[in-house]
């Protein structure tokens, strides 16, 4: 099959979060199967560059309608890591792509409108037929539009499309000039059924409008999906979905162990499988000495990631206080678009920086975070709402025990120590409810508990956990049996 993905992120180049991941992974595993796979993106200034192998101009005239006029764009292409990138570059005095960010700009809907309408014209200008067109997040929401309202008039009749939904908390609620600008029918399309915005009659939500348009809607885990439909995470989406379910569903991501498996990591010091586990304890202390930890016989907890509201930031704070009151080490990695919250846990870290038993890192480091997932004992992940979460499987394949909060993808991945309904040999973290402190507290306790009293039976929760297959074996298989479906409708 030929698939191409449209993307907002791939990972390690454009990197925010955990979309990055899955569009590299999926991507990659897709191919391994047989399929073409290419891949979309806007070629933004601050991308790593440095890991982008062979990057050359394809295409040079790319004119792109923009109102009643053209942007001049430029198509480069790339690998990246073995993946096939093709990077939309914009002339325009707007600089649609060279913020020096990702995201984060008023004009953010502006911009993405413009990218699926660059993708579009590229596709239909090279040539380019896919079977599938897989979009990711409201960034690329306005494809699948585009295509029925425009491209498959003028000859692509024959491209199918799936959107996956990362998370439902950004939506792309934009003003009627996002549709106006991509030469899109406002009147036609500002409707109930359509992309006009549930709670605001006057605004277009580009999000809904891809639900509407696709063949086929994901989200990235069953736990999730069910969420958005039924609960306040949907953030005002779940009538949507409601009414669109016949062609909805959630599938769990997957995790890449090319990239995340502690037998090759060439970033950590000492290679561990589950046959020696005692060498993960060489990466513990490596960790320590890097972060100027004591060595002593203490619980490493630490937590990766985004420091956004959905993560608990409240109860991530707590931990680390609770942590180091009961003689437990705790390390940080992560950041926050958000200046207020960086600021407050670079305050925190200045508080503690003589602590030998603590240590925060205010920014994005993906080098310390193999190490960090080898290094540690446990791994907290309190989040508010989690769509999927990466970071509790990959810590499973580091032999680090996950407490998390039973919310979306962590419940479909976490089973808890002391009261899953599996077997002992299927359980593989701690897992807690309530988003107060005694929840959490509760949880920790009984994982640092087992750790210092009972380390046998930790042993064998690490066994277990390390036994899981999260990798995309699986997912892989079902997105390409959603791809044939949708083919042959
Ligand atoms: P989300 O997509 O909500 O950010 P996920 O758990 O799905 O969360 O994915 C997070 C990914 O980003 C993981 O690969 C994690 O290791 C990585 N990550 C997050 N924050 C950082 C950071 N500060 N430094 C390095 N890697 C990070």
């Amino acid at each position: 099959m030929y698939i191409v993905m449209v993307s907002p992120e791939i990972a390690p180049v454009a990197k925010v979060g955990g979309l990055a991941d899955v569009v590299f992974g999926l991507s990659r595993e897709l191919e391994i199967r047989g399929n073409s796979v290419e891949i979309i993106l806007p070629k933004y200034d601050c991308m790593w560059y440095d890991q982008i192998y062979d990057l050359q101009v394809v295409y040079e005239g790319l004119w792109v309608p923009y109102y009643n006029t053209w942007i001049h764009c430029t198509v480069f292409f790339g690998f990246v890591h073995g993946r096939k990138c093709f990077f939309i570059d914009s002339h325009s005095d707007k600089n649609f792509f060279s913020r020096g960010v990702f995201y984060g700009h008023g004009d953010d809907n502006e911009r993405f409108a413009f990218f699926c309408r660059a993708a579009l014209e590229f596709m239909y200008k090279a040539g380019k037929n896919p079977d599938i067109i897989h979009c990711h997040d409201w960034q690329t929401a306005l494809v699948p539009v585009l295509l029925y309202e425009i491209y498959q008039h003028i000859g692509m009749s024959h491209p199918r499309v799936i959107f996956t939904l990362h998370n439902l908390k950004h939506q792309g609620i934009a003003g009627e000039y996002a549709l106006r600008e991509v030469g899109l029918d406002d009147y036609k399309l500002i409707n109930n059924e359509r992309l006009q915005d549930d709670h605001n009659p006057h605004a277009v939500n580009l999000m809904k409008g891809g639900i509407v348009y696709s063949n086929f809607v994901t989200t990235v885990s069953p736990q999730y999906a069910w969420d958005v439909r039924t609960s306040d995470q949907g953030f005002g989406m779940g009538h949507t979905l409601h009414v669109h379910q016949s062609k909805f569903g959630g599938i769990l991501n997957g995790v890449d162990y090319e990239v995340w498996n502690p037998e090759i990591d060439p970033h950590i010091p000492v290679k561990y499988g589950p046959a020696n586990i005692d060498d993960k304890y060489k990466n513990k202390e490596a960790l320590r000495h890097r972060l100027l930890l004591r060595q002593e016989l203490k619980p490493i907890i630490c937590a990766i990631g985004r420091l956004d509201h959905q993560k608990g930031v409240h109860l991530i704070r707590h931990a680390l206080y609770y942590a180091l009151q009961n003689g437990w080490q705790f390390i940080l990695l992560g950041s926050s678009p958000d200046k207020a919250v960086n600021d407050e846990f670079l305050h925190i870290k200045n508080q503690l920086n003589d602590n030998p038993d603590c240590h925060l890192e205010i920014g994005y480091n993906d080098e310390l975070s193999h190490l960090m997932y080898a290094g540690s004992d446990m791994l907290l992940i309190p989040s508010l709402f989690e769509p999927c979460g990466l970071t509790q499987m990959i810590a499973m394949k580091y032999g680090t025990i996950p407490i998390v909060r039973g919310t979306g993808g962590l419940s479909n991945t976490v089973y808890d120590a002391n009261y899953s309904d599996r077997p002992f040999n299927e359980r593989n973290g701690y897992v807690f409810h309530g988003t107060d402190y005694g929840s959490l507290e509760d949880a920790m306790h009984r994982a640092t508990g087992l750790w210092y009293s009972y380390p046998a039976d930790f042993r064998q929760l690490i066994t277990n956990a390390m036994g899981y297959d999260w990798s995309w074996n699986w997912p892989g298989k079902h997105y390409l049996d959603i791809y044939e479906f949708i083919r042959n409708k």
